[in-house]
C-alpha cells in the first residue's frame, strides 16, 4: 500500500515541478503566477489540459509546443522530474507512511514542501537571471515565521533558539532597505544571506553550516574548471569578473538539498 502513497507523492512532487517552472519564469517578470492561465512563451497561446500534464505532455509532445511546433526547453522536464524525485525520497526519509499518517505528519510534510516550493524557485530564478528575487525570500521568511509558530505551540519547542534569526533578518531587511534606496536596486549578497537562515530555520544549523561548506566547493571547483578552461583557451578573463557571474544562491540550494537527504538518511538507517 506504500508504494501508491509514493506513487502519488511523486506525481504530486511533478505537479509543484510544472508549478516551479512557472514561478521561475513570471516572478522575475513581474506576472501574476496564480491567477493568468499558462501560455507558450512562443506564440501566446493558452494551453490546454493535455499540455500541462508534468512529464507525460513534455514527452508525448517530443518536446514541442502543439501550436507552433516551437521547441520546449528541456528545462521544464528536468525541474518536473527532480521535484518529484526530491520529493519522493524526502518523504521516504521522513518515513512517511499510511500506517502513520496523522496532523503531525501532515503537517510536517507540508511544511517541508512549502520549504522546498522556496528553494526551487529560488534555485531556478538564481540560475537563470544570478538574483535572488526580493518576493521568493520574503515568502521563505513567512514560511519561516509560521514554521516557528508551529513548533512552539504544537510541538513545544523553545522560542529562544530562534528569536535570533528573527532579530538577524529584521537586521538583513533594514539593511536591504537602505541598499535599495541609495542604489534603487536589491542587493544579491543579502537576498543569499537571507536564503541561508532561512535555511537554518527550516534545517538546522549543523546542515546549513555543511551546506555553506559544500557550497565554497563547489564555488571553488566551479572557478577552477573556469582557470583551466581559459588556459587551456590562452584567453585571459579577469578573474575579478568572473566571481561576479557565480549563482551563490543555486549552489546554496543543491548543497541543501543533499545535506539534508544525507542527515535525514543518516537518522533513518543509523539511528
Ligand atoms: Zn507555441
Amino acid at each position: 500500500m506504500d508504494i501508491l502513497l509514493y506513487i502519488l507523492i511523486f506525481i504530486i512532487g511533478t505537479l509543484f515541478g510544472s508549478f516551479f517552472t512557472l514561478a521561475i519564469y513570471r516572478i522575475p517578470k513581474k506576472q501574476d503566477i496564480t491567477h493568468t492561465h499558462s501560455y507558450c512563451p512562443n506564440c501566446n497561446h493558452k494551453l490546454g489540459f493535455l499540455d500541462l500534464i508534468p512529464v507525460f505532455s513534455y514527452i508525448f509532445l517530443r518536446g514541442k509546443c502543439r501550436y507552433c511546433k516551437e521547441k520546449i526547453r528541456p528545462r521544464y522536464l528536468i525541474i518536473e522530474i527532480l521535484s518529484g524525485i526530491v520529493f519522493l525520497v524526502v518523504a521516504y526519509l521522513m518515513d512517511i507512511r499510511i500506517d502513520n499518517l496523522n496532523y503531525m505528519t501532515l503537517a510536517e510534510g507540508a511544511f517541508m514542501a512549502l520549504y522546498l516550493c522556496f528553494l526551487f524557485i529560488m534555485m531556478g530564478i538564481d540560475k537563470e537571471n544570478r538574483r535572488v528575487e526580493k518576493s521568493v525570500s520574503m515568502y521563505g521568511i513567512i514560511l519561516s515565521i509560521a514554521y516557528i509558530v508551529y513548533l512552539c505551540v504544537v510541538e513545544n519547542a523553545s522560542i529562544y533558539r530562534y528569536i535570533i534569526y528573527l532579530i538577524f533578518i529584521i537586521l538583513i531587511l533594514i539593511l536591504d532597505t537602505i541598499t535599495l534606496k541609495k542604489y534603487a536596486k536589491n542587493s544579491y549578497v543579502h537576498g543569499v544571506i537571507l536564503t541561508a537562515t532561512t535555511m537554518a530555520i527550516f534545517t538546522g544549523e549543523y546542515v546549513t553550516i555543511n551546506t555553506i561548506i559544500m557550497t565554497s566547493l563547489m564555488v571553488a571547483f566551479n572557478l577552477l574548471l573556469h582557470k583551466i578552461k581559459n588556459i587551456r583557451k590562452r584567453v585571459r578573463i579577469e578573474e575579478k569578473n568572473y566571481g561576479k557571474d557565480i549563482r551563490y544562491g543555486f549552489y546554496l540550494g543543491i548543497s541543501n538539498i543533499l545535506n539534508m537527504i544525507f542527515v535525514l538518511a543518516w537518522y533513518k538507517f543509523f539511528i
